[in-house]
């Protein structure tokens, strides 16, 4: 029943405020502001924080439901809302010290500021350990060099986290996290990146020069870094795999209602064998995939292992949700493939949910490794 309710709240929101201008945001490349002020109040930036810091203390089957609903009305925002409140929060709430607890995690509860996770640099994609941004310490300050690349929420985020290397030798163990703070001297953000798809998200550079960061703002200690990272990825992932489940969804429906009114040889075209057929399909994928997202936040939330339950929803997921769009766009035919039809944004918005929080090639390394581990 609270699932239920979540669901029906989301959606309503979702279909009134995203849904007219869902398409403008994505030919703008336009982040709207307007719709976030709205969303601060209904602790759309506090989904699991806990009610004391100012949150809405949901479970994460809740909180799925919110991304997936988000995500099938406006891929951008539900990617927006997915990684502030899952990379962007998590990880002060796990790892944070109760003063820094108390200092940031209400600012990004309200979305005051937008949190953001940024690993990702020119040399380091799949591999941490290409890591080059680095912070020494100097007196009660660390002085943190370099730049980080295809952060999502970067031209809004204000609490961002770096991943940065803090000792000699291996950078994937010598690497720690920290919380930076958009006055700080020395960090500037790029420009916005052009891309095919999540238009609407500022997706950009963070570049930090010379940039003075308080010792008390390191999260965990040094060389922290892997183990802030990979419990923060497993937790996001659910998150991804949310919100492809959502980009399906909207496509999907979007086919059944075409495909009921498009007539061809004087049907509609919902009365051909091998349209029923992939609409079958992409129903059936799009549940399993649900019931993947589902099971993983069970399991997340009753304290369980779920890492390699998040790594199967999101490989899952995105693989379903780049299939389920590109029929989309076959049944939708010619239309699909216009810009004035919804599916074509869909179909740019899905591929990506195959490649960040972890490509398909890396869930399928997470996964084999728990696999062959269990099976001796
Ligand atoms: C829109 C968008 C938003 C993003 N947001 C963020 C963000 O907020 N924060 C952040 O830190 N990053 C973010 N990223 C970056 C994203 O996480 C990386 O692009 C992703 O991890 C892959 O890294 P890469 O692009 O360097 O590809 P590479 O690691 O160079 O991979 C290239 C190809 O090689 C394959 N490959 C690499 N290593 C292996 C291996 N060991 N075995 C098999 N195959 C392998 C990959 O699967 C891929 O197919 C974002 C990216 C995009 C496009």
């Amino acid at each position: 029943m609270k699932h239920k309710l979540v669901r029906k709240s989301v959606r309503e929101f979702s279909e009134s405020e995203l849904g007219p201008i869902a398409h403008e945001i994505d030919r703008d490349a336009r982040f709207p502001w307007e719709v976030i002020e709205k969303m601060r109040p209904l602790n759309f930036f506090g989904l699991q924080v806990p009610k004391r810091y100012g949150g809405a203390g949901l479970d994460s089957i809740s909180y799925a439901i919110v991304i997936e609903e988000l995500s099938r009305v406006s891929g951008a925002i539900g990617l927006c809302v997915t990684v502030h409140n899952s990379v962007g929060v998590q990880p002060i709430l796990n790892f944070g010290t109760e003063e820094q607890k108390e200092r940031f995690v209400p600012l990004l509860a309200s979305g005051e500021s937008i949190g953001a996770f940024c690993l990702t640099e020119a040399n380091a994609g799949s591999d941490a350990s290409g890591v080059e941004t680095h912070a020494v310490l100097e007196g009660e300050k660390y002085l943190v060099n370099g730049t980080k690349i295809f952060v999502t929420n970067g031209g809004v985020c204000s609490l961002p986290l770096i991943f940065a290397v803090t000792g000699a030798g291996d950078p994937a163990r010598n690497a720690s996290v920290f919380i930076l703070e958009k006055d700080m001297p020395g960090f500037s953000v790029g420009e916005i990146e052009d891309l095919c798809g999540m238009r609407a998200n500022p997706v950009s550079s963070l570049f930090f020069e010379d940039c003075r960061v308080p010792r008390e703002n390191l999260l965990g200690s040094e060389g922290d870094g892997i183990k802030i990272a990979l419990a923060t990825l497993d937790t996001g992932r659910i998150g991804i795999a949310a919100q492809a489940v959502g980009i399906a969804q909207g496509a999907f429906e979007a086919s059944v209602k075409y495909s009921k009114e498009r007539q061809q040889f004087r049907k509609p075209i919902s009365s051909f064998q091998s349209i029923q057929n992939k609409l079958a399909d992409m129903a059936t994928e799009i549940d399993a995939a649900r019931l993947l997202v589902y099971r993983a936040c069970a399991l997340k939330d009753s304290h369980k292992p779920f890492s390699k339950e998040s790594a199967m929803a999101k490989l899952f997921g995105s693989a379903t949700c780049t299939r389920v769009t590109s029929e989309a766009v076959q049944i939708h035919g010619g239309y699909g493939y216009s810009r004035e039809y919804d599916v074509e944004r869909y179909f740019r918005d899905a591929k990506v949910t195959e490649i960040y929080e972890g490509t398909s090639e890396i869930q399928r390394t997470v996964i084999s490794r728990s696999v062959l581990a269990e099976l001796i």
